[in-house]
């Protein structure tokens, strides 16, 4: 595919949300897959949507993620500004070609006519001010008076127009509404904005939420008012929390950074994002962004809302954490240990390497080493294992030897706990299960027997076992 040009244009309203952050990865995908450009576009118009630090964290969450555009804010500047408040004067000019030409008109409604007016029954915008003279227009601007300039939709016929996920859209034109193009503040409404942008930055495929999908033709009616080519639409269903919500951080659902914040791998959570809308012809469930690029295809989005599914999440992160190196999983787990009090004074890369193969996300740590600060008083009763016949009149035979093992040799602890198991006539698997409740008080743990003992040192595996001992 020749020239493919594809965008990603968030509004600066706050963190960027797992469904931006999805058409964000579609939009560099198919881009990336037909060597084209990835385009970023700031829309801000929208004054009083603006939050302070939304456009940083737009930046620092896709360049994290490894969606980096090829054009945007700050690189590349050819089809430039890329931050829509920095355009303003083009949009204008735009909507004066279109009122000239009948396709928009100057509205001076107040606020209360249009409140009045959809009291009274209307759905949309009466065209009332469409017959205003030109004269009388001049007159208002001049004295001052506050516009906004609208489309000007035919009121019969209808449009139809091709999205490649959803196929023919046709929408009736007495359907659609004289949207406001440019506001009273001179500033252009998304739906004007989006069009000017997309032609002068020569977007060929408008990658968005399905939410625009009806309000495309509008879009069409404008480019056909200035005789410009459409470009592709693609409109992606929405991530929806469950069958009738939608995925929304307003509602307690989390966004990127609380995901990295849980303890999740960039890479998985964009692994993770890529199905939720989308599967590759094999139905492979892993892959790296690049090799996401090579398998993208239009023909594996979906046309149905797909279910954020957090458990799946976890698996997907877990495979990853188990691909990481001991080093890394270190590396990484460490802000998650240094929140752990307890873990201080431990050997805290020998413990990485036990917990690698348990740990789904990260902050997973706590609880799964929370069994070395709650053995005081643990219950006694998991030293009874059916499938090894333990109980603790055994356990309260062996201890004694096993303390006694650990003084004499605590660096040869595996060939000494097997050696007397044979010496005593034990089952291996008793020895090892009574040793290791009686160290660690409980039923699961990140590794076995003499790997919890090389954790917590000769002297408190002494200190543990008599422990034991003493409350049986
Ligand atoms: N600023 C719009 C939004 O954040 C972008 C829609 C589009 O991609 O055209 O929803």
């Amino acid at each position: 595919m020749d020239n493919v040009r594809t965008r990603f244009a968030p509004s600066p309203t706050g963190y960027l949300h797992i469904g931006g952050l999805r058409t964000a990865l579609y939009a560099y995908l198919f881009a990336k897959k037909n060597n084209g450009k990835f385009i970023l576009r700031i829309e801000d118009t929208d004054l009083e949507r603006y939050v302070d630090g939304a456009v940083e964290i737009i930046y620092s969450t896709m360049r994290e993620a490894g969606l980096n555009w090829d054009e945007g804010p700050d690189v590349g500047r050819d089809y430039g500004p890329y931050i829509q408040t920095e355009r303003k004067d083009i949009y204008l000019k735009y909507a004066q070609i279109l009122v000239e030409q009948g396709d928009a008109y100057y509205c001076f409604c107040t606020k209360e006519r249009l409140e009045e007016i959809h009291k009274n029954g209307a759905t949309k915008y009466d065209k009332h001010c469409l017959s205003l003279s030109k004269e009388e227009i001049q007159r208002r601007i001049d004295a001052g008076e506050k516009y906004v300039i609208r489309q000007n939709i035919p009121e019969e016929g209808a449009t139809t127009y091709h999205d490649l996920v959803f196929g023919d859209i046709t929408v009736e034109n007495k359907d659609l509404e004289d949207n406001v193009l440019i506001k009273s503040d001179g500033m252009p409404t998304y739906n004007f904005a989006n069009v000017i942008d997309d032609h002068l930055m020569n977007i060929t495929y408008v990658i968005r939420g399905v939410e625009y999908l009806s309000s495309t033709p509008k879009y069409n009616l404008l480019y056909k008012a200035f005789g410009w080519d459409l470009p592709n639409y693609m409109h992606l269903q929405p991530i929806m929390r469950d069958a009738t919500h939608k995925l929304s951080k307003r509602h307690g659902d989390a966004s990127y950074e609380d995901f990295i914040k849980k303890g999740y791998l960039k890479d998985a959570i964009v692994n993770y994002i890529a199905l939720l809308g989308w599967s590759p012809k094999d139905n492979r469930e892993k892959f790296t962004l690049e090799e996401m690029v090579e398998l993208f295809s239009v023909d594996g989005l979906s046309k149905s809302q797909s279910i954020f599914d957090e458990t799946k999440m976890r698996w997907l992160n877990s495979c990853y954490i188990k691909d990481l190196t001991d080093e890394q999983f270190y590396e990484y787990a460490l802000p998650f240990y240094e929140k752990v009090e307890y873990l201080k004074g431990y050997d805290l890369k020998f413990l990485s390497t036990l917990l690698k193969n348990r740990c789904e996300i990260f902050s997973d740590i706590e609880k799964l080493t929370q069994f070395m600060v709650e053995f005081d008083g643990y219950d006694l009763n998991l030293l009874c294992n059916a499938k090894w016949k333990t109980d603790q009149a055994l356990a309260k035979q062996m201890l004694p030897d096993l303390i006694q093992l650990c003084e004499e040799n605590f660096d040869g602890l595996h060939d000494g706990l097997v050696a007397y198991a044979e010496r005593a006539g034990y089952k291996k698997g008793q020895v090892l299960w009574v040793f290791r409740i009686a160290i660690t008080g409980a039923q699961n743990t990140p590794g076995g027997a003499t790997e919890m003992a090389e954790l917590f040192g000769k002297e408190e595996v002494i200190r543990r076992l008599n422990d034991t001992f003493n409350r049986l």
